[in-house]
């Protein structure tokens, strides 16, 4: 009897225990450093001359791994070992798949704090940050796994006297996984689970900033029993590897985490049947946001403030269900304005190894120069109240920045940016408020700040928004408890860590049989 269901509890690094163990964690991740990682294909190590280099987003000139990249070639050679792989697979007992995942997150938690520490430095994230990612990805393997434990034996339907009716789910076949950086441990590993323990064999394409905690993830796999061939570790550039495999006839299904420039194009390859296909694919896709926090007249104000400037500035606002918006009831916005921008005031950017920022880096140049781009185009928008700068000379870091007096329609307010920069507007009353709050192309998550039940209904219905927080931040969807995922341009609304995320991953058999 597996036990019920409870998320990874949180590290708190102010107990002196805990911190020394990460540090220690840390010197070990540091000694590992710079070495490389092969392919993973049918079980087989494969190195190539071609690397991904994965560098520390805090320090650029540190090599966290070199990692074989994968071509065209190869991956059609991982296509055809998870093509021939699934035909036994996907008989495999669902109870073994999901011990597998059992005996994963046993391992992972055993070494917690290592995971932690190698993504303080793959992914520049602080430690809370870090901590947090490594217990979703617990959470996702021990949820995912309980799941299946549920629909393995389908759903009840009705029989009539001498007929016997049963409905199952049975998997789809070979899947392509195309996992972000963002949360490089936990989405990560959330969707190439999910995708194996419902029967799939899957091709895992990890984000090219982060590949080597994927190799990780594979390692874990490996060591918990997972038969060679079921998931193939194929990081490579999404324009050689990803396109290929996502127009390749024999994927049956796409699951992809990230932009929305990105998850448009692979919705749109994915819907063209190419010769020889005989499926229509399907796509599981989660892609960006522009997340409001709407704060009414009758509303804890303290609350409001730290709600948006957790929101906004958490992970240096790299997660898609940060705060980039505040629409502020005209009333107290003013008051509101000045406890945003003095929070933020007392908040710092710089490298997480010590633990002594609130905010690290941010991913890589590509994503700085993007940022700061948009940071001028917010000076010509509306009023600068905090923040605005950044430093690039180690690794690559932007302050936490308020834009103020926006117009509901300003590109800072419509347009995804990434990054620590949120935007503040007035509204003249709260029809207004969630009126602004939903003229966006997106519809991921926000938050309402009231003590105004009425209020608090009228959003429930009218804010459309797949993840809704009342008096409390947009961010920190916990896995079983918040099912994640958004309406309009941020995806396919497959909620990740929801109780129907596993059945996208499968299809419903009818038999009927006479007696
Ligand atoms: N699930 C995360 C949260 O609730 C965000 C995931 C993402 O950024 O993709 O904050």
């Amino acid at each position: 009897m597996v036990v019920p269901y409870k998320h990874e509890p949180f590290t708190d690094f102010t107990v002196e225990e805990n911190r020394q163990q990460m540090l220690e964690a840390l010197k070990k991740v540091e000694a590992d450093l710079g070495k490389e990682y092969p392919l993973v294909i049918g079980g087989e190590r494969i190195t190539t001359d071609d690397k991904i280099v994965s560098v520390n987003p805090a320090n650029r000139e540190e090599v966290i791994g070199y990692v074989s990249k994968a071509n065209k070639e190869l991956a059609e050679k991982a296509m055809q070992t998870a093509d021939k792989t699934f035909e036994t697979w996907r008989k495999s007992d669902p109870k073994l798949r999901a011990d597998i995942l059992f005996r994963a997150a046993a391992i992972v938690r055993r070494r917690k704090h290592e995971f932690t520490a190698h993504l303080v430095k793959e992914g520049g994230k602080p430690w809370k940050e870090a901590d947090a990612d490594t217990a979703e990805a617990i959470d996702f393997m021990e949820y995912y796994g309980r799941q299946m434990l549920e629909l393995k034996d389908g759903v009840k339907i009705n029989s009539r006297p001498i007929e016997f009716n049963q409905y199952n789910y049975i998997p789809l076949g070979v899947g392509v996984v195309i996992s972000p950086w963002n949360f490089l441990f936990a989405i990560m590993a959330g969707t190439t689970v999910a995708a194996m323990v419902t029967g799939n064999t899957v091709l895992l394409k990890p984000a090219s900033a982060t590949p080597v905690i994927a190799y990780k993830l594979m390692e874990v796999l490996e060591e918990a029993g997972l038969p060679a061939g079921v998931i193939n570790f194929i990081p490579g550039p999404g324009s050689e590897v990803g396109d290929y495999l996502v127009d390749h006839p024999r994927t049956r299904f796409v699951s992809f985490t990230g932009s929305r420039d990105v998850g448009t194009r692979i919705f749109e390859r994915a819907a063209k049947v190419q010769d020889g296909q005989k499926w229509l694919k399907r796509t599981i896709i989660e892609m960006g946001g522009k997340d409001t926090i709407v704060v009414d007249k009758e509303a804890d104000l303290e609350l409001a403030a730290q709600s948006i400037v957790q929101s906004a500035f958490g992970f240096s606002g790299q997660k898609c269900s940060a705060c980039s918006r505040a629409v502020i009831h005209q009333d107290v916005y003013d008051e509101v304005k000045d406890r945003v921008a003095s929070l933020t005031k007392e908040l710092s950017a710089g490298d997480p190894y010590d633990n002594s920022h609130f905010m690290g880096p941010v991913i890589d140049q590509g994503a700085y120069d993007k940022i700061l781009d948009y940071i001028e185009i917010g000076k010509k928008e509306g009023e600068l109240l905090v923040g605005g700068t950044g430093d690039d000379s180690k690794g690559w870091f932007v302050n936490p920045t308020v834009f103020a007096d926006l117009k509901p329609n300003a590109r800072i307010m419509q347009e995804e940016i990434f990054g620590p920069v949120v935007g503040l507007t007035k509204a003249k009353d709260f029809d207004e408020a969630i009126e602004i709050a939903n003229n966006t192309d997106y519809g991921l998550t926000g938050a309402v700040i009231t003590n105004n039940r009425e209020h608090q209904e009228q959003a429930r219905q009218d804010f459309h928004v797949g993840n809704l927080y009342f008096n409390r931040g947009c961010t920190a969807a916990i896995v079983g408890y918040q099912p994640f995922g958004g309406f309009n341009m941020s995806g396919t609304d497959s909620k990740a860590g929801g109780p129907d995320y596993l059945i996208h991953h499968m299809q419903g058999k009818t038999t009927s049989e006479m007696f």
